[in-house]
């Protein structure tokens, strides 16, 4: 540890918005500062130095991280605010002017923010700034085609559980989606290196890893390897007893991977898959790569080996083009799948997306009743999935045990499922139980025991 560093015997605060990569990022960039002798705040502490880790899938998550820099700058006055993440990259200079910031890191910088906030925050605190820029934030930007590094992250949820960034990026340039312009094109680490990360978390205490990535079955581009190589040599890392991919694309699903999760040691019967659209209209407009029948055909595949598996899908309501008879053909097709919840999302129009060449716009207020169809829909398909293993016995990994609460766990293919109070279940352990009816707020099932 260098005590002559600028970050030596600092405190920094971290605000993330957005998806499980940025709070992976975020916690390895803690970690990391940590090591340099630059700790979390604790409750109430003042800060020196501030990061907030952006999001740009919508207009509000815009509007959220602008709140989070100016609440920050309120609430640590002479922070040295940095900001990086999606919203960095794509607004940056105009983040740049925002009162109190000092520094904004485009996407290929990022892996480098340590360095530069050391760099800029010694230039500020002999009284003179890094380079000649006399108001504002400095702002280091990559355009698209030179965003190449891939930062490793690794963080821990739960005690037991981590996200493990295994890939970033995204080539497929879906009409309404800004990401690829916010986080590059598609690049991983080799295997070998996340093999040796997920050790680290076996060692570490960790018994559960989900997968994260912007695009995971592109796993490879980089490297010339595969996700389902990815899988296997995962599934061999002593220590860990379960992994959940988070989401995966339905036309990268390959059938030898659903059947080598069906066999495999420790990936459980869960998949989480990206639909957006249920009508094939739709997914014409949005340029997807794959159409109803496909996806129909993954589920299938799925269940037929895993019968048990929870199966989560994504879906978008209220694009540029959904026209009401489109919505009701999606509505149908969504209602006929046997999966088991669904994660609802509304449209919102972004900057710079050929979506916006789509003429048909659908009024908010029928996009709300949308999203309510779905969510009904979502809700019933979750608790049919819950009141089908009423009375059967599935393995339990619990989360450590919070104060007065009830311990609360989840099961192999992802029911949630609460212990009574008193019973003698040890936190962070895996044990096997039998599920009973749900409990009061009816988001669990009851264990018996
Ligand atoms: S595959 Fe996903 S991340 Fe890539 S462009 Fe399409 S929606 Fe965006």
């Amino acid at each position: 540890m260098n005590k002559n560093s600028s970050l030596y015997n600092k405190k920094a605060a971290f605000v993330t918005l957005g998806c499980k990569l940025n709070y992976a990022e975020t916690s390895t960039l803690r970690d990391r500062l940590a090591a340099r002798g630059c700790a979390p705040t604790q409750e109430d502490e003042r800060a020196d130095i501030a990061i907030v880790n952006t999001c740009s899938v919508t207009g509000e998550a815009d509007a959220k991280c602008r709140h989070a820099i100016h609440r920050l700058h309120r609430e640590h006055p002479g922070a040295f605010i940095a900001v990086m993440g999606c919203y960095a990259q794509l607004s940056g200079e105009h983040i740049a002017k925002m009162e109190g910031v000092d520094l904004v890191v485009g996407q290929e910088s990022k892996g480098r923010i340590i360095e530069l906030i050391e760099e800029h925050l010694e230039a500020r605190q002999m009284g003179a700034r890094a380079d000649s820029t006399s108001h504002g934030g400095i702002f280091y930007h990559s355009p698209l085609k030179d965003i190449k590094t891939f930062v490793p992250s690794c963080s821990r949820g739960e005690r037991t559980r981590y996200f493990l960034k295994v890939q970033d990026g995204c080539n497929y340039f879906c009409t309404y989606c800004t990401i690829p312009a916010a986080r590059g094109l598609s690049r991983n680490p080799t295997i070998a290196d996340l093999v040796r990360q997920a050790e680290e978390a076996a060692a570490a205490g960790g018994r559960e890893i989900v997968l994260t990535g912007v695009n995971i079955g592109d796993f490879g581009r980089t490297t010339g390897e595969t996700f389902f190589q990815l899988v296997q040599a995962l599934d061999r890392v002593e220590g860990i007893d379960r992994y959940r991919i988070s989401s995966i694309e339905p036309n990268l699903l390959t059938d030898e991977i659903i059947e080598y999760c069906a066999q495999s040691r420790a990936f459980m019967p869960h998949f989480h898959v990206p639909l957006q659209s249920g009508s094939d209209d739709v997914l014409v407009l949005m340029r997807r790569r794959y159409d109803t029948t496909l996806f129909r055909s993954k589920m299938e595949k799925i269940k037929a080996v895993m019968p048990n598996a929870f199966i989560g899908v994504d879906v978008i309501v209220g694009t540029r083009g959904e026209r009401d008879e489109f919505f009701e053909d999606a509505y149908r097709f969504i209602e006929s799948l046997d999966i088991s919840q669904l994660h609802v999302f509304s449209y919102s129009e972004r900057p710079g997306t050929k979506a916006l060449d789509i003429p048909y716009v659908v009024a908010p207020q029928t996009k709300r009743e949308r999203s309510q169809r779905l969510l009904a829909l979502s809700e019933e398909k979750r608790k049919a999935h819950y009141r089908r293993f009423i009375g059967e016995e599935r393995p339990v990994l619990w989360e450590h045990l919070r104060e007065g609460k009830p311990l609360l766990g989840w099961t192999d293919n992802y029911i949630r499922v609460e212990a009574p109070l008193g019973a003698d279940i040890a936190p962070d352990s895996l044990s096997t139980v039998r599920l009973g009816g749900f409990n009061e707020s009816e988001e669990a099932l009851m264990a018996l025991t």
